[in-house]
């Protein structure tokens, strides 16, 4: 859709929710603003596993929803009437986890008649960096979003990598992703290798501020593959292999854990920074970059990212550090445009019979 001031200035009161993955989340909007995120999060429990454990997290969501939703409300129940639109994430996702916050919206949606709209939680992530704070303050203004178009977006996080091109709101198409492992996927799987807990991708990226680059050097994944697609599992199985020769060899962890960890994030960074280089040049009429996802959660990559962006002077749109990981705000802003283009449900039976999508793609 082609977006103008005039249609921004409709302002609705949005309530969205997320229970895609580990977090039980909601959020309560004002068009792009956030009058409010509230957020449980389940890592402490999943990270005893090792990993996020779909069935746990559907009890914690059932157990944590109702809390979340009446903090979002500021525990003011009647504020519910107030509300324009119900937002929920339908996919992708993980199905069971998924299964709740639908069931939760659609039953807010029956019970005081308020028209309904599923979103794609990546659709989510790319517009994450819209997002205003309450006092409608953020990085893009209306006139830059209006002007933002067309672009490109990279989405990175525990789940996906993907590059996709937006011809406007509501038009994408997507120009590579990963064909195995996701990027914070990877991460993970290296901080497991080095025994760093769960999830140990933050814990890598902050072990790589302390290294030094060129003493462990991994390849850079797909260098050369002349296409847009990421892969991180073969990187991965160097990490592994190299942390066995390493032990081996008996030298002591500490001596080189720091320059393996810069290693290893700078071949995703690298990786990431051609792919992005690429498609920006394959595709010269785009005037933005937005980013988003919880990789970004690392200064480092989002700076990084950033100069290659700027140096094709682009604008470089990427959310506040509380909206890269998942939240339901995201969701919020992306219902919000699907609103302003009229994708929304009001038919009862209609929005009964929506359901989850797990494998949903932008
Ligand atoms: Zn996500």
């Amino acid at each position: 859709m082609v977006l103008t001031k005039e249609i921004l200035k409709e302002k609705p009161l949005i309530l969205a929710i997320d229970t895609s993955c580990d977090d039980t989340s909601v959020a309560l909007l004002r068009g792009r603003e956030v009058l409010n995120s509230e957020l449980s999060s389940q890592i402490e429990l999943h990270s005893e596993f090792g990993g996020v454990v779909p069935d746990l997290a559907r009890r914690l969501h059932e157990e944590n929803i109702e809390e979340v939703y009446n903090k979002a409300l500021n525990n003011n129940p009647g504020m519910i009437n107030n509300v324009d639109y119900i937002a929920v994430t339908t996919g992708p996702g993980l199905a069971i986890d998924l299964e709740v916050g639908l069931k939760f919206a659609k039953d807010l949606a029956d019970r005081y008649n308020k028209p309904f709209v599923p979103v794609n939680h990546m659709e989510g992530h790319l517009f994450s960096s819209l997002l205003l704070n309450s006092k409608g303050n953020g990085l893009v203004s209306d006139e830059e979003l209006v002007d933002a178009f067309p672009a490109i977006a990279l989405l990175m996080s525990g789940k996906h990598t993907e590059i996709v091109y937006v011809e406007s709101i509501g038009e994408y198409k997507k120009l590579g992703q990963t064909l195995d492992d996701a990027a914070g996927e990877a991460f993970d799987k290296v901080g497991r290798v080095l025994n760093l807990g769960y999830p140990g991708g933050p814990v890598v990226t902050e072990f790589a501020k302390r290294g030094k680059s060129g003493v462990i050097k991994f390849t850079t994944p797909m260098k050369n593959s002349g296409d847009l697609n990421f892969s991180y599992s073969g990187l991965k199985t160097a990490a592994l292999y190299k942390s066995k020769e390493l032990r081996e060899k008996g030298i002591p962890e500490r001596e080189w854990i720091y320059d393996f960890c810069r290693g290893f994030l700078d071949a995703v960074v690298d990786s990431v920074v051609i792919k992005l280089q690429l498609a920006i040049e394959k595709h010269p009429e785009v005037k933005t970059v937005f980013v988003g996802g919880g990789v970004f959660n690392s200064e480092e990559i989002l700076r990084k990212v950033g100069n290659t962006v700027r140096s094709y002077n682009l604008n470089y749109y990427f959310p506040e550090i509380e909206y890269r990981s998942d939240n339901a705000a995201m969701i919020g802003v992306s219902a919000y445009l699907n609103i302003l283009q009229g994708k929304y449900i009001t038919d009862k039976d209609e929005i009964e019979e929506i359901d989850r999508d797990p494998r949903l793609s932008l």
